[in-house]
């Protein structure tokens, strides 16, 4: 059995970043990942520049922008009819497409340099709490006992699962996501495709492959993927990850000894291409709210303890944390309302794309606004 300050479970983003901030804090840190590193995951593998202040902290800044990569400029919306409407980014403003398998991959060896034990291909199958108010917790072949737990494991958290917080998606959509051969002159840009099945993302991600999005429902995602398949000529034998569901309902993200960061939280849905931003800035938000929380019980002059057990100075730590996890969405949710309602309704979108004087303008001032460097304090 192992003893740690924290277990975070996944080592996505939210999970690799939260572990570092950590590890630099003196933390004994456990992260525990399912899978074994370099993977790929279902993503449009768009880098928002705001990544970059959180990358930076951790050191990685001029290590992802070295790692094999494609800049976009510009993005294009396409209507159902393939009228194209551009909004080119402001001056200065660009967005990194690197394949997830490079970029995670940074991350959680990061995490490991820093000092945090690193468990790949560790899976947890169950979960207690303890007397002592922590955590025990089973992975297939070994036992952590923690004080804190942090869920960093995705859309469908096995660790909101076990405790009972993952309720049932209302209406059920499927992403598909390939890396294909790069069609020739495919330029600087991110094109977002609306279809009458559902809505197509393409983004360059080297010199040579395309990162191509598909999202549908299950009675329209075959005929997307049969579009796929003809408008790029691809091969009969194409790999292609898949995730679903993509929507349910946000949970708390700081409850007394347990987090949920990144996707886990479930905040927002993947449209807007700033799910890597909030993973990254929540795992470094939870951090320094646990390493806090650790630090005050060690000095156990700082705890005063209440009638229901737990310190006065969680309970405003926590109170902190859940701040500064709503402002980090503050002001860009609706953005994302309205990137899911194009989504789900293509055939409206589109109707809306056509009519240019109106749209043109609206498209180019929200691409600016998620493509702005979000600066937010420590
Ligand atoms: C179609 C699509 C397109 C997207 N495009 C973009 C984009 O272009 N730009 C952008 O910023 N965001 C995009 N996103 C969103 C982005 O992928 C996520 O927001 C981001 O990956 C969240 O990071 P995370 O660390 O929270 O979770 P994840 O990246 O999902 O990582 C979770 C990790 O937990 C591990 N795990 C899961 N269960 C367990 C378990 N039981 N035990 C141990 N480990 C476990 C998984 O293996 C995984 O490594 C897109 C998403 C989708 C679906």
């Amino acid at each position: 059995m192992e003893v740690v300050d924290v277990a975070i479970v996944g080592g996505g983003p939210a999970g690799s970043s939260c572990a570092a901030f950590c590890a630099v804090a003196g933390l004994r840190v456990a992260l525990i990942e399912r899978e074994k590193f370099p993977r790929e995951k279902v993503c449009g593998d768009c880098v928002n520049p705001a990544c970059l202040s959180v990358l930076n902290r951790l050191g990685l800044g001029h290590e992802i922008q070295k790692s094999p990569h494609a800049i976009a400029e510009a993005v294009d919306f396409i209507s159902i009819n393939g009228r194209t409407v551009r909004a080119t980014f402001q001056e200065g403003a660009r967005i990194i497409n690197i394949k997830r398998s490079i970029f995670d991959h940074c991350l959680l060896e990061r995490a490991r340099e820093l000092g945090a034990q690193v468990h790949e291909e560790a899976t947890v199958v169950s979960l207690a709490r303890t007397r002592e108010r922590g955590w025990k917790i089973d992975i297939v072949r070994d036992t952590f006992r923690t004080r804190v737990l942090v869920g960093a494991d995705g859309r469908n958290s096995t660790v909101a699962r076990l405790c009972n917080l993952l309720p049932r998606p209302e209406r059920e959509r499927i992403a598909l996501q390939a890396h294909i051969p790069l069609p020739r002159d495919f330029g600087n840009r991110i094109v977002l495709q609306f279809l009458p099945q559902g809505y197509s993302g393409q983004a360059p991600v080297n010199d040579h492959e395309l990162n191509l999005c598909l999202v549908g429902t299950p009675p329209t995602i075959y005929s997307l993927r049969t579009w796929a398949e003809q408008h790029f000529n691809l091969r009969a034998d194409q790999t292609w990850r898949t995730i679903t569901p993509l929507t349910r309902e946000p949970i708390a993200a700081g409850q007394e000894n347990l987090f949920f960061i990144g996707d886990a939280a479930r905040v927002v849905e993947p449209f807007t291409g700033e799910g890597i931003y909030y993973a990254l800035r929540s795992g470094e938000l939870a951090a320094a709210a646990i390493t806090k929380i650790i630090r005050g019980e060690d000095q156990s002059t700082f705890a005063k303890a209440t009638a229901d057990g737990q310190s006065q100075d969680r309970q405003s730590i926590l109170r902190e944390f859940a701040r500064a996890h709503r402002a980090m969405y503050r002001g860009r949710l609706w953005i994302n309302q309205l990137a899911r309602s194009a989504v789900l309704s293509p055939r409206f979108a589109s109707r809306l794309l056509a009519i240019t004087p109106i749209s043109a303008p609206i498209l180019r001032g929200l691409t600016r606004t998620i493509v702005t460097s979000i600066t937010a304090p420590l």
